[in-house]
């Protein structure tokens, strides 16, 4: 139990300090961790093929008898080879082993084993190459195969695993016995001797259906319960109030989407229960204005609003066109993101809590203490994907009285929006603002990038000017032929881009050193900024009519898309220049949906159709943490099971403090307290 809990790896036999070292690169410090480290898959031995039958291409075990083992033979590199040949009456299977001398020597011949690998070659001539041999008669017929990792065989995990046999029973279970039954999920013990030594397959799916279920189970808790508090919440309603005023100050005349979306949301204001709702419309559709208008109400009413953004850079952007607009009103908008001076930070957060501040703009610095308000009666997130679940609670947690705007680019089918959001009301800004010109979209290899770079200097030379994005910034984690922003950022300014102003900006840039050159990007000092992927969100610069983006085919198409609406957003033409090397064939044609389509739901659902729900959803995308064994995509059906039992449970029990809801509280807190992500 709690002992189990806190104990680490260490205390099991043959864990030293080396091998704890590579469990640590596991997340696994702890036995309960090591409990929880599930296999990936499993090595099935309890229905070998026969040679001749075996499919090839895809891991199987193949009993035969084995009838020639060659002598040892030296490669190069120091390696050396063994051939053997088995048979069985529909075949035979020529096997090559490497570096495996003793295992070799051990074998019999004229002994039947089971050899598990992927089979190659042809009907006449089967191979398997590095095969697994196991003895045709063992008592354990399916083994685990867990994720891996440098230094721990699947066979070294097993054998730890099975270590604590014992003390699994005194694990509690975080899945109350009644919801279990109604569940029909066997219970923690069980399932987890399954889920790593399961006498059938059966067995095993059902012991991962109940760590699926066990992990939403727990996220689902964990986001419900700001929900619900939030839902209760009584508060005051507030006046409408005429926005003629507002509007007319604008440089432009409001959309009718936005006037809509306004509309629809200041009635929300003016009920007594708090606003729950999201905007969602495509990149460059002018929410901004939207959580404007709603603070602008709020300001009216006596009531303060905060707007929560995840990137310094964005919240600097939001914060000089928010005070911009709202300073003739005398309403007081203030920035506060990790890199305000103390003394600075002081007197922000006196003057909020005194009521002074009418408009808050942030980042997540906008979630730490101290961070108090007078009276606030509106929240807005801002690229809402991007917080993490725990972000997110704390933010409904410390304003379950105010008002919450949700505003998002990344449109998400209702079912999964259900999860992360819980019932928002949707409004869809689905116009864009009038004289925009299309965005071109060009899709070249890498032969064409010197005619590129010509294009691109042709336009910084009458004025406008330019995004490089490249995928990855640091060497290390580099794949072949993909350049660190920084070297390449060099490169070009010594090279193709010589003379011009170059700046450079990567997520790993200190917050202050990023808003500078943002900055300087902006008032146009900066003619080309080579980045990364960093102003993928929300940022505006609309004398940028160039977006080149190498490297295409490493991005999604959703980001690739947020990426293209980074320009168009003048009266320039302008164009998004896509660069690949890849042939294959899949990859280009989802490239070229990016020429054929401009709008931003069309583009996901593309996506969605070409790649799947597993690859779409990106685990970043949505701010969820990393799930262990569920997928939201392919799990959607116990998600919704899960959700409907949180929410059962946390009428009955919303503190989750009755002693059958200790263990999972307590899985509640972690997981609350273990989410770490932070957006690029
Ligand atoms: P989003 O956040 O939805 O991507 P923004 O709010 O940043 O879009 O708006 C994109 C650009 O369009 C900004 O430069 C903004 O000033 C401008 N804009 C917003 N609404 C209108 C409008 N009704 N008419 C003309 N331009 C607009
Ligand atoms: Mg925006």
């Amino acid at each position: 139990m709690a002992g189990l809990t806190q104990k680490s790896v260490q205390y099991l036999k043959g864990v030293g300090e080396k091998r704890a070292g590579f469990y640590r690169k596991l997340g696994v410090e702890t036995t309960l961790d090591l409990l929880y480290h599930f296999p990936r898959g499993y090595i099935d031995l309890s229905a070998p093929y026969r040679v001749g039958e075996a499919p090839v291409f895809e891991p199987c075990a193949v009993r035969a008898v084995l009838n020639y083992k060659s002598g040892e033979q030296r490669i190069r590199g120091g390696l050396s080879i063994f051939r053997l040949l088995a048979s069985d009456h529909t075949g035979e299977l020529e096997l090559t082993i490497f570096n495996a001398k003793y295992t070799v020597e051990r074998l019999e011949l004229d002994t039947e084993y089971i050899f598990y690998g992927k089979l190659t070659g042809s009907l006449l001539r089967r191979e398997m190459s590095s095969p697994d041999i196991y003895p045709a008669v063992t008592s354990t017929r399916i083994l685990p195969v867990y994720p891996q990792t440098a230094g721990l065989s699947s066979r070294a995990i097993a054998a730890n695993v099975s270590q604590m046999s014992q003390d699994i029973a005194e694990i509690p279970d975080a899945i109350p016995p009644a919801m279990r039954e109604e569940e029909d999920l066997p219970e923690l013990a069980v399932a987890l001797r399954d889920i790593h030594f399961p006498p059938d397959q059966d067995s095993a799916n059902a012991a991962r259906r109940r760590f699926i279920f066990e992990e939403l189970l727990t996220l689902s808790c964990a986001l419900e319960t700001s929900r619900m508090a939030h839902r209760k919440a009584k508060i005051q309603p507030m006046e409408p109030v005429d926005f003629t005023a507002l509007f007319s100050s604008l440089p432009f005349s409001p959309t009718g989407a936005q006037l809509s979306c306004i509309a629809t949301a200041g009635a929300d204001m003016t009920g007594d229960v708090p606003m729950n709702r999201i905007i969602q419309g495509d990149v460059g559709s002018g929410k901004t204005l939207v959580a404007l208008a709603c603070a602008y109400m709020a300001a009216k009413n006596s009531r303060q609003s905060t707007v929560m953004v995840p990137t310094a850079i964005l919240a600097e952007q939001h914060y000089t066109t928010m005070s911009k607009m709202l300073a003739p009103f005398g309403m007081r908008v203030e920035l506060l993101t990790g890199s305000v001076q103390a003394a600075r930070r002081r007197k922000i957060l006196a003057e909020l809590k005194a009521g002074e501040i009418d408009l808050l703009v942030g980042t997540h610095a906008l979630l730490s203490d101290g961070v108090e308000f007078a009276r606030l009666g509106l929240v807005v997130t801002d690229e809402q994907h991007r917080f993490g679940v725990a972000q997110r609670a704390k933010l409904s947690q410390k304003n379950e009285s105010a008002h919450l705007l949700v505003m998002s680019a990344t449109p998400i089918p209702r079912t999964l929006s259900l999860i992360i959001y819980g019932d928002l009301s949707l409004s869809v800004l689905d116009e864009k603002p009038p004289g925009r010109q299309p965005i071109e979209t060009l899709l070249i290899d890498g032969g064409k990038r010197a005619r590129a770079m010509g294009f691109v200097r042709q336009n910084l030379d009458e004025g406008r000017q330019a995004y490089i994005v490249c995928p990855l910034i640091e060497a290390g984690e580099l794949a072949d032929n993909l350049r660190p922003a920084t070297e390449y950022a060099a490169d070009l300014s010594d090279g193709e881009l010589r003379g011009y102003r170059v700046g450079l900006l990567h997520g790993k840039m200190k917050a202050k050193d990023k808003e500078d050159t943002m900055r300087r990007f902006k008032a146009g000092e900066i003619q080309v900024l080579v980045s990364t992927t960093v102003v993928e969100v929300g940022v505006d610069v609309p004398g940028a009519t160039i977006i080149m983006i190498e490297n295409a085919e490493r991005f999604g198409l959703s980001q690739l898309h947020q990426l293209r609406g980074r320009v168009g957003r003048g009266t320039d033409k302008s164009w998004c220049i896509l660069v690949t090397d890849s042939k294959d064939p899949v990859t280009l044609r989802r490239l070229e949906v990016m020429k054929a389509e401009s709008d931003g739901f069309k583009i996901a659902e593309e996506d969605l159709s070409i790649r799947g729900p597993g690859d779409f959803f990106g685990r970043r995308q949505h701010g969820l943490p990393t799930l262990k064994v569920a997928d939201l995509a392919d799990d959607i059906s116990i998600m919704q099971r899960a959700q409907a039992q949180a929410k059962a449970l946390l009428t009955r029990d919303f503190a989750l403090a009755l002693p059958e809801h200790q263990a999972l509280a307590e899985r509640v807190g972690n997981l609350l307290h273990s989410v770490g992500e932070r957006p690029n």
